[in-house]
């Protein structure tokens, strides 16, 4: 005999833990199936730090999102007591017309978000940090900021449990198929039923979500812990920005604050430029010159950051054809199966809202949140 449930959340990372949370406390009967342990560090949602901004040079369509995630990191900060945000301001820097800068701008404009403009000199001045070209600006966002991956994963499968969820790790679902009104769930074990199904893959998408018709590419991202010359003393949350770089070249280079003490440094990384891989041939080792490309790009834009390489790291990101999100009732299934992946290097600070999306998409087919953007036709409708 099989059990059976109101809904059945695939992959417990960044997506499902939120989602299990928001369908748990809206009263639903959840099973949660994650592939390995709680918060772990295979996928896409570790590393300590991510960046959280609303001025957004992606596109002004995820700033309602981003004002919603906001006062959803409150409530989850409220409701566990974890520190799963920090906002201490943030920098977008680059050449004013680079699409960090512009975006950036069209964005706050749009949604009269706070902002600043800051010509080199006035960034020398307020971040003596940071060492822009003359002819680059920052747009400053004081809300501008990072959350915390492990903890905020933590934190949504916390009030998951203590709202009736069932989550069950190290047991990856192997295939589902139709039955009766829902779905059936296999694992290597067991079998489950559930009225609605809500898959969250992260780099895992290829394999489970093949039939959606998306061509997702898994990106190795490498992250990086430097302890700065002179120590983290002047680049404590208050004296060192979070900050997003673009070179003449439109690269992105990003960092944080030492937030984790004199021991771990300052976290870096690039924005894309990784090789395209896979969750099961993914290279872990980060290679000395990959380390020395990030230390010669500190040394122009961050010159007291490269002291000391602590430590690096890999993780995925998987991206859509226009890296923009994937989040929907499955074109091939919509009454019964919900998909979110393809969130492009640029998901987590959107994790707590997109649990809600899912939450209202499983329980009622649809959203008041606006989400047409992540519609998976329009990357149907493009040529391969
Ligand atoms: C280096 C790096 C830096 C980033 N920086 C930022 C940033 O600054 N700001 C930002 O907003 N975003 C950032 N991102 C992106 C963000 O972290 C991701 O968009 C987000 O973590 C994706 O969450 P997810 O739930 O889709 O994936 P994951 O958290 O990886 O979750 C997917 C889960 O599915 C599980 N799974 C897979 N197969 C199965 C199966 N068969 N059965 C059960 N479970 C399964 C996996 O084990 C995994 O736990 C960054 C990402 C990386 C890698």
């Amino acid at each position: 005999m099989s059990r059976h449930y109101d809904v059945i959340v695939i992959g417990l990372g960044g997506m499902g833990s939120a989602a299990a949370h928001h369908l748990s406390a809206r009263g639903s009967r959840v099973l949660g199936l994650e592939k390995f342990g709680p918060a772990h560090n295979r996928g896409s949602s570790h590393g300590g730090s991510r960046i959280t901004r609303q001025s957004y040079f992606e596109d002004p369509a995820y700033v309602p999102l981003l004002l919603r995630a906001y006062e959803l990191y409150e409530d989850l900060a409220r409701g566990t007591g974890r520190e799963v945000a920090m906002l201490p301001g943030g920098v977008m820097v680059g050449r004013p017309e680079s699409r960090t800068v512009s975006g950036s701008l069209r964005s706050a404009r749009q949604w009269g978000l706070a902002h600043e403009m800051l010509d080199a000199k006035e960034i020398r001045r307020r971040f003596p940090t940071l060492a822009p070209q003359d002819d680059e600006v920052a747009l400053y966002e004081e809300k501008a900021g990072l959350v915390r991956p492990e903890e905020m994963v933590t934190a949504h499968l916390e009030l998951a449990a203590r709202q009736g969820a069932e989550l069950r790790f190290h047991e990856p679902m192997s295939h589902w198929e139709p039955y009766r009104d829902g779905v059936r769930v296999h694992t290597a074990d067991h079998t489950y039923t559930a009225g609605q199904l809500v898959i969250c893959p992260g780099a895992w998408a290829p394999e489970l979500l093949t039939d959606l018709g998306v061509a997702f590419t898994i990106e190795r991202q490498v992250m990086y812990w430097f302890q700065p010359r002179g120590g983290v003393g002047s680049f404590t949350p208050e004296n060192h920005p979070i900050y997003i770089w673009e070179d003449a070249d439109g690269v992105q280079a990003y960092g944080f604050p030492a937030i984790d003490g004199p021991a771990l440094g300052a976290k870096v990384a690039f924005f894309r430029k990784g090789e395209i891989t896979t969750p099961d041939t993914i290279d872990r080792t980060v290679h000395a010159h990959e380390v020395r490309a990030m230390a010669d790009h500190l040394a122009r834009c961050v010159p007291d950051l490269p002291g000391t390489f602590l430590k690096a790291a890999t993780c995925m990101y998987s991206n859509s054809p226009d890296e923009h999100f994937v989040i929907a009732r499955h074109p091939a299934h919509p009454g019964s199966v919900t998909v979110a992946c393809g969130f492009s290097g640029h998901g987590f600070k959107f994790v707590p809202v997109v649990g809600e999306i899912l939450a209202d998409l499983a329980l009622t087919g649809s959203t008041a949140h606006p989400i047409g953007l992540f519609d998976p036709a329009r990357l149907a409708a493009a040529p391969a």
